[in-house]
């Protein structure tokens, strides 16, 4: 249960030391001048994690795995890669938490640029469409922790639950689609399928993708 882990009180108790040391090396020098700013919300096994991490070295970047175990091994495997590859990976962390509830525990108004929600799981049955991490609710959360032009990336093997994100991404007024030539160059989606644990699995079976990628928009109400 939820009691297992702690939860920061806020974002400015998020613990930056531990979770980037190098960078952090000793809590009075927390300054807040730099903050995450990517987000893979039930990260898994951390592939994309690792991808992202080098290809933007210079960005804080977290992921968020409900699963304890899972959590450990993305842990080890950054700190492996830490070990083997002096310099690098000090930008990438993970954390066990329940994205669904802990969000605006981690994140500050505006906080991120760009936030995965990559082979989420489907939950098939109507009533528990509640459960599902993109939703009109927890749209409106994400929508405070991403700044204007942050985007926020989904992809998922089970057609209804694309249909379902792409819906609840078009029905809110914080979002806009990217067009096609914004996606064909931003290098990031081509790594949604490629770098991810679930997006390999279902590379190798053969199986058809459906993502849907959105831009933060301003709104003057
Ligand atoms: N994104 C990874 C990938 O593409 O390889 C993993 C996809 S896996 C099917 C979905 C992951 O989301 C699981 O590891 C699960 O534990 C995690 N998850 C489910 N609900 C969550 C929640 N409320 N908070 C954080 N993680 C969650």
């Amino acid at each position: 249960s939820d009691s297992h882990f702690p939860v920061p009180i806020s974002p400015n108790q998020v613990d930056y030391p531990l979770h980037y040391p190098q960078l952090f090396p000793s809590s009075d020098q927390v300054d807040g001048s730099k903050k995450i700013q990517f987000a893979d919300i039930g990260c898994g096994f951390g592939g994309l994690l690792i991808s992202l991490s080098t290809l933007f070295p210079e960005t804080l970047m977290i992921g968020m795995e409900l699963r304890d175990k899972v959590t450990e091994y993305v842990k080890e495997r950054i700190l492996a890669l830490r070990i083997a590859i002096p310099g690098q990976y000090q930008n990438v962390s993970v954390v066990r938490t329940n994205s669904m509830k802990y969000i605006p525990n981690y994140f500050e108004k505006g906080q991120l640029s760009k936030m995965f929600f990559l082979f989420p799981d489907p939950h098939f049955k109507e009533k528990n469409h509640r459960r599902r991490v993109i939703s009109p609710h927890l749209l409106d959360e994400y929508a405070y922790a991403l700044g204007v032009g942050g985007i926020i990336y989904t992809i998922t093997d089970v057609e209804e639950l694309g249909e379902w994100m792409k819906s609840c991404l078009d029905g809110h007024p914080m979002f806009e689609a990217l067009t096609h030539e914004e996606l064909e160059a931003d290098p990031v989606v081509k790594l949604l399928s490629s770098a991810t644990e679930e997006g390999q699995k279902v590379a190798r079976n053969g199986g058809q993708t459906f993502q849907a990628v959105y831009r933060r928009i301003a709104r003057c109400l």
